[in-house]
């Protein structure tokens, strides 16, 4: 077995193998959890190019085409990533959500199909969990999958989904038994999205892009292998999923936020008193946020304050980078984009009042909300 490098030793490595890529043109610049449509084709090249050079998946096991390290490596990856302003993977949905689930709950069939060729980007994941009428209520949702035979039949819709045109599969949960409480009811799928009876409709967002879409299922017959974990175990595996998503904030996320703060400052010409004390406090915060991670990153229950202080920070964030552009923020620059953008990553992965709701019943022990169904 191949010896594992010391932290130092590779962050010097890491350093090197971006900024290479990067003075060639091949590394893409960051962009935050969801892939953008005109990143799109460079997104692509430079995660496989990551992977022809051995520096995809940094913790994930060798057999799977992953460098066999450990998750403090990875930690480093996306540090030296953040200080070079290069993506550190091509989407979260594919190298994240669905990678982490298939290696905790897949089989040995489903992770020798599915892992190397995610990190090798012939497969891009889409996650289908939001429903119109199921998104901070999640286990409300209505796509149902019927057993038959060997396939499941599945009718439904779902929405908000994240680089859904782009994917070959998809995450999805779907109700197997509508007979069972709401939670325990539910299934999770790998969804090839090139099946019969699928349809995918991209939705313009505000911000003029169209990174998300609704997703009609209409009789497709997927496959019973494709169930992930134990049929009418899908809430358990999406917890999982969920608590990836929310997470993942740490240490890489406050080296971006310097950079920001700093090219406002030098953006803005002269920066009075009261927009200094701004900026001091949002990079407070930030520092915060990255101390928490440091300290207790690994922790389930601290997702929520993760998400939480993350999603919030990169709000007002925005704001105050228009309030020190001006006008001209109103209109066509990097400010206007991200004022239009910030206030979905108050929602996207479950909402901040969600957030609250979690942090105050799981962490701080307050009463449950009422539920009118279980
Ligand atoms: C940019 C973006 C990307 C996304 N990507 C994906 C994706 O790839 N895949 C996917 O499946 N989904 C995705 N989503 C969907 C996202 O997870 C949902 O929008 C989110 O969970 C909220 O659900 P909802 O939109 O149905 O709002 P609702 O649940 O209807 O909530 C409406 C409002 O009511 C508040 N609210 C609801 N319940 C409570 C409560 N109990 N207490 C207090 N306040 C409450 C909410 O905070 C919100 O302000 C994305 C969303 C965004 C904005």
């Amino acid at each position: 077995m191949a010896e594992i490098p010391s932290i130092a030793a590779f962050r010097e490595d890491a350093a090197e193998f971006i900024a290479t890529a990067v003075l060639s043109g091949g590394a893409c610049p960051a962009y935050g959890a969801i892939l953008p449509p005109n990143l799109h084709q460079h997104a692509m090249l430079w995660q496989r190019h990551c992977f022809d050079a051995g520096w995809a998946g940094v913790h994930w096991p060798t057999e799977y085409g992953g460098m066999g390290l450990t998750v403090d490596h990875n930690v480093v990856w996306h540090e030296e990533c953040a200080k070079a302003e290069v993506a550190p993977y091509l989407n979260l949905q594919g190298l994240v959500l669905a990678g982490e689930a298939i290696l905790r709950s897949g089989t040995d069939e489903q992770r020798e199909y599915f892992l190397r060729a995610t990190l090798s980007n012939e497969i891009l994941w889409c996650q289908l969990f939001s429903e119109p009428g199921a998104g901070s209520d999640l286990a409300g949702l209505q796509t149902s999958a019927i057993r038959d035979g060997d396939y499941y039949i599945l009718n439904g819709q779902k929405v908000w989904s994240s680089n859904a045109q782009f994917a070959q599969y998809g995450i999805l949960m779907a109700r197997t038994d509508s007979e069972q409480p709401k939670h325990k009811g539910i299934t999770f799928f790998l969804l090839d999205m090139e099946l019969a009876g699928l349809e995918v409709r991209p939705i313009k967002q505000m911000t003029g892009d169209s990174e998300f879409c609704e997703v009609f299922f209409t009789d497709v017959s997927l496959p019973a292998e494709s169930v992930l974990g134990e049929v009418n175990g899908g809430w358990g595996v999406a917890m999982g999923v969920l608590q990836d998503e929310r997470g993942g904030a740490g240490a890489a996320g406050v080296i971006s936020l310097r950079k920001r703060l700093e090219a406002m400052v030098e953006g803005s010409g002269s920066v009075d008193s009261v927009k200094s004390d701004e900026l001091t406090r949002i990079l407070n915060r930030g520092n915060a946020l990255q101390s928490l991670m440091e300290r207790r990153g690994g922790d389930p229950l601290i997702a929520p304050v993760a998400k939480l202080m993350n999603s919030e920070l990169g709000y007002d964030e925005a704001q105050l980078a228009s309030s020190l552009q001006g006008a001209e923020s109103m209109l066509n620059s990097k400010s206007t984009e991200d004022l239009l953008y910030s206030p979905g990553m108050r929602i996207a992965g479950g909402s901040s009042e969600i957030q609250r709701n979690i942090i105050g019943e799981r962490i701080l022990g307050l009463p449950r909300e009422p539920q009118i169904d279980s």
